[in-house]
């Protein structure tokens, strides 16, 4: 046997009848540029979450980006966020000429810690070179960040709030779905992602209708009321109508889907705890679940597990093997400070498949697997 880290060809055949009939839908009408399959999904995806408005985009990074370019942010602000997380949430940033700030995790859950936040905030005021104007905190793993402590730090010193909610669309926080946790709220629809399309896709949330409509002129090239009226410098950022169609497809089984990624996540808890670090939960939230990640002691008990486990068929996976100050691409942009937990977490951390196909043997095999190798 051995264990797929995904299994997107089992979730295929569960909806094939229903996605062929949406793909055929859109080949029938040929409008494959905000054809009306975008709106549908637009209003689907705010009532699934609760949100006033939302604007489907071409990705998860993209989202960003115009999140914090409807902002103005741009050279002299200083943007906070983790330093453990993927790219993207630094990278936008660094696109628009601010810089970003990386902050330390909290050890358990692997969320931006709120006090690091604030400590990093008054040292950048104290040394007075960058202006403090946003923070994208993000929701790790499929669980989310502590919103009302990050919320409560961004209001007292005025900086916009972004969600970079990429990998955790579904989570609920406080009995609410995440979407409307933060000033805006970023969303991708990678493949990979718990609700993934065919191909790239994101989308933005805001409880503010000036901000989304600012979202829209900005996902197509900065245009007014006419086509041919250019406000303000946009992108080419729009989610296109087949992913728009495969999407709605996929929501017809996402909530069945996030019951059998959460029934799993027990099932991986009840055979590992006692045995290593199984995930913190996030008090009162539920999870997306898109990545069960694991804490071994050190780096070399994680390269055994990870052999004993590939030696018996079961893929794993680093996320992240460096935190974003550590990468070259970044690190002469970062300030310097030690961020002691990014750094340890780095080396040890493993994520195990998990996906709702992934049956009852597959789990035992990948506990047995593991515990057979610490
Ligand atoms: C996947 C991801 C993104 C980027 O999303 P894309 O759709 O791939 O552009 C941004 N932030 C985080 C935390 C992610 O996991």
């Amino acid at each position: 046997m051995s264990v797929p880290f995904l299994d997107l060809p089992a979730q295929q055949a569960r909806i094939a009848d229903d996605l062929r009939r949406r793909i055929a839908a859109v080949l029938e009408h040929c409008q494959f540029i905000l054809g009306p399959e975008v709106a549908e999904l637009e209003a689907q995806l705010a009532s699934f979450c609760g949100a006033a408005h939302c604007v489907a985009v071409s990705s998860g990074t993209d989202a960003l980006q115009i999140a914090l370019m409807a902002e103005g942010v741009g050279p002299g602000d200083a943007v906070f966020l983790p330093a453990f997380t993927y790219t993207a949430t630094a990278e936008v940033p660094l696109l628009l000429g601010a810089t970003p700030v990386f902050c330390d995790v909290d050890p358990r859950t692997f969320q931006l810690d709120p006090a690091q936040l604030a400590a990093r905030i008054g040292q950048v005021r104290r040394a007075g070179r960058l202006r403090p104007r946003a923070v994208i905190g993000v929701d790790l793993f499929g669980q989310p960040a502590d919103w009302p402590a990050l919320r409560t730090i961004a209001a007292r010193e005025h900086l916009f709030a972004l969600d970079d909610c990429a990998q955790s669309f579904g989570a609920s926080l406080h009995g609410e779905r995440l979407g409307r946790a933060a000033d805006a709220t970023a969303v991708s629809f990678f493949p990979s992602k718990p609700l993934g399309a065919y191909g790239d896709g994101g989308a933005l949330f805001t409880e503010d209708a000036a901000r989304a409509a600012l979202y829209r002129s900005l996902r197509t090239h900065g245009e007014g009321t006419t086509r041919y009226e250019v406000l303000r410098t946009g992108m080419n950022g729009r989610l296109d109508t087949l992913q728009a169609a495969i999407l709605l497809s996929k929501l017809t089984v996402f909530a069945d889907e996030l019951a059998a990624r959460e029934r799993i996540a027990g099932r991986y808890d009840a055979e590992l705890s006692g045995h290593l670090d199984i995930p913190a939960r996030v008090p009162d939230a539920t999870s997306a679940w898109a990545i069960y990640a694991v804490l071994l002691r050190d780096a070399g008990q994680r390269s055994r597990v990870q052999d004993g486990l590939r030696t018996a068929g079961v893929p794993s996976a680093i996320y992240y093997p460096r935190p974003l100050h550590h990468q070259p691409a970044y690190r002469d942009a970062h300030d310097g400070a030690a961020l002691p937990v990014a750094e340890d977490v780095a080396t040890r951390i493993l994520a195990l498949p998990i996906h709702p196909d992934l049956t009852e043997a597959h789990v035992a095999l990948v506990c047995a697997t593991l515990r057979a190798n610490l």
